[in-house]
């Protein structure tokens, strides 16, 4: 059921790079490579599971522990109006990446949320809203 050559598994393993913003012996978090919005990160376990639903309680715990502090961290670095946490299971219901994820999507009332998974953002651009992240962790 766990393809463990999905991406995330294998951004987890080191294999494949991403802008690491946070991570904790449970969680990782990084920056969306197709932001929907400026400072759209992605949480994900280290626990290997598809979808929210085979995922141990204390991983689940451990997701949204580092959701709620990363996404704190999101809002002091950007000051977004607003912020939409999601988390999809399933084809159906969006999910394109197999390995239990939380979105964490700024959202600005002047602006319109980018499609979702469709335009790769500048790599400058992306390291530059990672460093705004760590930056506002560490004071926090
Ligand atoms: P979902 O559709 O909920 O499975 O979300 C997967 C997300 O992963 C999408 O928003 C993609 O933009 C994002 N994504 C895909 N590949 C990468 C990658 N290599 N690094 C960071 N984010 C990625």
């Amino acid at each position: 059921m766990y393809d463990p050559n999905n991406i995330f598994a294998r951004i987890l393993r080191g294999e494949l790079p991403c802008n690491k913003v946070y991570e904790d012996a449970d969680t990782m978090a990084f920056m969306d490579i197709m932001p929907q919005s400026d400072g759209h990160v992605l949480v994900v376990t280290k626990e290997p599971a598809a979808e929210l639903f085979d995922l141990s309680d204390a991983g689940a715990e451990a997701a949204i522990r580092t959701t709620k502090r990363v996404a704190r961290a999101v809002r002091a670095a950007f000051s977004p109006d607003g912020i939409s946490i999601g988390q999809f299971n399933g084809a159906a219901a969006g999910q394109t990446v197999p390995h239990v994820h939380f979105h964490i999507v700024p959202r600005y009332a002047e602006r319109t949320l980018r499609g979702h998974g469709s335009d790769m953002q500048d790599p400058e651009i992306l390291s530059q809203h990672a460093e705004r992240i760590v930056a506002a962790l560490r004071e926090a």
